[in-house]
């Protein structure tokens, strides 16, 4: 099977662009400038046999000198050049799952930008569907395959946990926005590769507050409150497909006055007004704006109550008794 790819020494690493030398057989390595996790991509060695016979001598020997460009572009890192190419033999060739499979390839390494999303991460998923329609048993197209998917998942990954905060250590609308397409990139590796690990990150991040990305949804994104919930009932049935037993994380952090009032996220009376909030705040014209603005205070007085005895009396008898009140009656009504 190695001999089916093109062997290479060094390959960049698609977050910092540093040259990594490859010394062994191994698939999987860390940049050990910005720690970033990296599948090797080879690409795939290309033949004319397809198409002996049904080209002129003068016509094989530009196919052939195509083919090598091809390969000796893409084995230099001039993936450019390599993408140019690789339409120019698909124009001769439109049936060659190898072309196509390095066109992925190709694709993979022209997208490696932040601003380049899910929806560009599309086409690499359409191009290895094309190769594998073409030809079903191929030995080198599902380690392509699996090697890309977990290459955008550590990209996404390495890109969204290095986002950079404001000085208010929240972030900025334009980078929320990233945010999200970088969590959907995962979405696209699991559809270019079924490993669930992907979809089960994704819902960790989107369980938000407590989650890995502590401050992305108490900072304003919960105004994508309801795509966030969208997004994650998807990943959640999808996994479920594969591991019916997956049980997807807890909310966290949610109601951080209450939570940090009663010192337990899932103390009765907090589990009471996420309640409240999740089927009837939420439910209003006006509660996602409250719940925004809640979001932004709330956590801010939580970081206070939290570490007083005083406060979190205070707060009990102000502000968490009165309010689980309110919401019996509310639900009496
Ligand atoms: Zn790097």
């Amino acid at each position: 099977m190695e001999n089916q790819f093109v062997q290479i020494t060094s390959q960049n690493c698609h977050n910092c662009g540093a040259s990594i030398q490859i010394s062994s057989n191994t698939d999987n390595l860390k940049c050990e400038y910005c720690e970033t996790q990296i599948r090797i991509l080879r690409p795939v060695k290309m033949n004319e046999e397809s198409m002996v016979g049904k080209l002129n001598d003068e016509d094989m020997k530009k196919y052939r000198n195509m083919l090598t460009i091809l390969e000796n572009s893409m084995k230099a890192g001039n993936f450019k050049e390599g993408y140019d190419y690789c339409n120019k033999a698909l124009e001769v060739d439109p049936t060659s799952s190898e072309i196509w499979e390095n066109k992925a390839i190709c694709s993979f390494w022209l997208s490696t930008k932040r601003d380049v999303f899910s929806s560009q991460a599309k086409e690499i998923v359409t191009y290895l569907n094309t190769a594998k329609s073409y030809d079903a048993n191929s030995k080198t197209l599902p380690i392509t395959s699996k090697n890309i998917a977990w290459d955008l998942y550590s990209l996404g990954y390495i890109w969204l946990h290095t986002t950079p905060k404001m000085q208010n250590g929240g972030f900025l609308w334009t980078d929320i926005d990233k945010m999200f397409e970088y969590v959907k990139l995962w979405d696209t590796a699991f559809d270019i590769y079924n490993e669930t690990h992907f979809l089960k990150e994704a819902v960790i991040e989107f369980t938000v507050a407590d989650g890995a990305v502590v401050n992305w949804l108490d900072k304003g994104v919960l105004q994508k409150y309801p795509l966030t919930q969208k997004l994650k009932d998807t990943y959640i049935k999808k996994i479920q497909k594969i591991e019916p037993s997956y049980v997807p994380p807890k909310k966290k952090g949610f109601c951080f006055i209450a939570t940090a009032t009663m010192g337990s996220y899932d103390h009765p009376e907090v589990m009471e007004l996420r309640n409240f909030r999740d089927n009837w705040i939420l439910e209003k014209n006006w509660g996602e704006g409250f719940v925004t603005w809640y979001y932004h205070y709330g956590s801010i007085a939580a970081k206070f109550i939290e570490k007083s005895l005083v406060l979190k009396r205070i707060c009990y008898l102000l502000i968490v008794k009165p309010l689980v009140y309110l919401t019996r009656i509310v639900k009496f009504k």
